[in-house]
This record gives structure tokens, C-alpha cells and sequence, in this order.
């Protein structure tokens, strides 16, 4: 005979809810996301809690065989042994976040693919026979991409909001408006207006504007918004007396593999000797 203990119906228990398994691993980058994340001095523990964070380069074994809920990559594709890491925790995670610019637009490292390899073949290591080059792409041009937390580095505050919303079950929703929104609601002067070459209008904001509200202009590191104005944004800056090659290799800095249409609005090409 059952005592009264066990024959509770089962939905009568409250039983806590698993934590969600959250890893963090970089392929091609500088580490910059990830510090990003450990530089939530305020938060760090906090979030720990609410988590079980199950792989973090420096801090825990990075281990991809585990199963996870959510992965945060940093860095993008640019050899093969991205591109197989990658795919494997693809397959071991039920959502991947793409974490920082070169996951998300290639950022800085993609540009090799707008200029011409005498540019930047001096630079490489010693080395480079041993590495299994590919052509450097973000993340979602290899793999199904669920969420992206954009910038070079993203945002920490950002991160945060994340990682609280998915632990209480949010649904977590991208800051939609150009930079220029939240750089007007901090009263700064606008930098165009003083003949700048500032990306703000066409580029997604959620950083507060940090850049201009330092006096530098955009250089659009959270990638393009979704509804940019790119021909009024040339148009702006050719005004302003910037040329061809200066602006497309301005807007090709951080998101250029986000751009592929620039070229049709310009007669000279970038990728030329320096
Ligand atoms: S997005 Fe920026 S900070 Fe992050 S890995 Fe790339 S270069 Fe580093
Ligand atoms: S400074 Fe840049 S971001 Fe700010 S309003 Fe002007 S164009 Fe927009
Ligand atoms: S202002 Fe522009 S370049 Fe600066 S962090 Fe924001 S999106 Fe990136």
C-alpha cells in the first residue's frame, strides 16, 4: 500500500526545473567576446547560478561532445578545423548564438576576402603551410544560426539580458533601430553634420552609441540594420566629399560579407593593391 507521501498525483510536486546547459567556445578571433562575458564583474556569479554553464575557455574544460541547450560561438569560419568544430556542436546544441562580429558578419578578419593577398601575406605566420585555409565567412554561412549578439566586442550588458531572459524562458529580441536612435537620445552632436564619416544611420544599434558618444563615428560593427537606406548613406558621404574607394572600404571593415550589393553603386573596385 502506497503511504500518502507517494501517491500525490506527480503534477502536484513541484519539481525545480533543470538549468539550462549553456557552453561558450571561440574558433578564429581574439577572444574579446568571451572576455566580454567574464567582464561582468557586477553579474559573473550571479548568472552562474541561474545556469550551468558546462564549458568556458579558461575556466571550465571545454569539452564539444557535451549536450547543450545553448552554444555562444565566437569567431568565425577560416580553416578547416573551425569549420569542424562548428559542425559538430551544431550538432550537440539545440540553439547556437552567434557572439561578436566575426561570428556574425566576419568583422576585421573577413576583409582579406576585399583585398589582394600581396596586402596582407607578409603579415601571416611562418606557419601558414600547416593551416587548412579557407575562405573566412561568419558562422551562418556554414551552420543554422538561432540568435545573434552582434559588435566588436558585443555589448556586456547585452549579453547579460540574454542569458537572464533565456533562464526564465524569454523569448530574447534584437535592439532593431540604427545607432543614430540612441546616439540622439544622448545628445550628441551629429558627426555627419561635421563632415565625419559616421555609419549610424545604416548600421543596428543596442550599444548606446558608445563610439560617438567618445567623439568616434560609427564604423558599423554591429552589422547593417535590417531596412538601411544604403543608397541615401552613399549619397550622404560622396556629398561630404568621401570617395568611392574610402567608403566601400569603410562599410566592408566590420560587415562587408553583409553588403554584397555595394558594388553595384560604385565604378571603382576595392580590392586593389594598397
Ligand atoms: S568580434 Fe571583435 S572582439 Fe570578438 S573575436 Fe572578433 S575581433 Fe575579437
Ligand atoms: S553621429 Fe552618427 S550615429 Fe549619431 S546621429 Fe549622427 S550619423 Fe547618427
Ligand atoms: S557606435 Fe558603431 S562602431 Fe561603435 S560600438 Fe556601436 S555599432 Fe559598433
Amino acid at each position: 500500500m502506497l503511504t500518502e507521501k507517494y501517491s500525490l498525483p506527480l503534477e502536484n510536486k513541484k519539481m525545480p526545473k533543470p538549468k539550462l546547459k549553456l557552453g561558450f567556445y571561440g574558433i578564429t578571433g581574439c577572444a574579446g567576446c568571451l572576455l566580454s562575458v567574464i567582464f561582468n564583474e557586477d553579474e559573473i556569479l550571479d548568472l552562474i547560478q541561474l545556469v550551468d554553464l558546462k564549458a568556458f575557455p579558461f575556466i571550465k574544460e571545454v569539452n564539444p561532445d557535451e549536450q547543450f541547450d545553448y552554444v555562444f560561438m565566437e569567431g568565425l569560419v577560416a580553416d578547416k578545423g573551425d569549420l569542424e568544430e562548428l559542425e559538430k556542436l551544431r550538432q550537440n546544441t539545440r540553439y547556437i548564438v552567434s557572439l561578436g562580429a566575426c561570428a556574425c558578419t566576419g568583422c576585421v578578419p573577413a576583409y582579406r576576402q576585399f583585398t589582394l593577398k600581396e596586402n596582407y601575406e607578409h603579415l601571416l605566420y611562418r606557419k601558414q603551410k600547416e593551416v587548412e585555409d579557407i575562405q573566412p565567412t561568419p558562422i551562418d554561412a556554414h551552420v543554422k544560426v538561432d540568435y545573434y549578439i552582434p559588435g566588436c566586442p558585443p555589448d556586456k550588458r547585452e549579453i547579460v539580458t540574454f542569458i537572464k531572459n533565456i533562464a526564465i524562458g524569454k523569448e530574447p529580441k534584437p535592439y532593431e533601430n540604427p545607432v543614430c536612435v540612441e546616439c540622439r537620445k544622448n545628445g550628441n552632436q551629429c558627426l555627419l553634420d561635421l563632415g565625419k564619416p559616421c555609419l549610424g544611420p545604416i548600421t543596428a544599434g543596442g550599444c548606446n552609441s558608445v563610439c560617438i558618444n567618445g567623439n568616434f563615428e560609427c564604423w558599423g560593427c554591429r552589422g547593417p540594420t535590417k531596412d538601411m537606406n544604403l543608397p541615401l548613406m552613399i549619397k550622404i558621404l560622396k556629398e561630404k566629399g568621401f570617395d568611392d574607394k574610402f567608403i566601400q572600404d569603410r562599410m566592408r571593415t566590420f560587415a562587408g560579407l553583409k553588403l554584397p550589393m555595394l558594388e553595384q553603386f560604385f565604378n571603382v573596385k576595392v580590392n586593389v593593391k594598397c
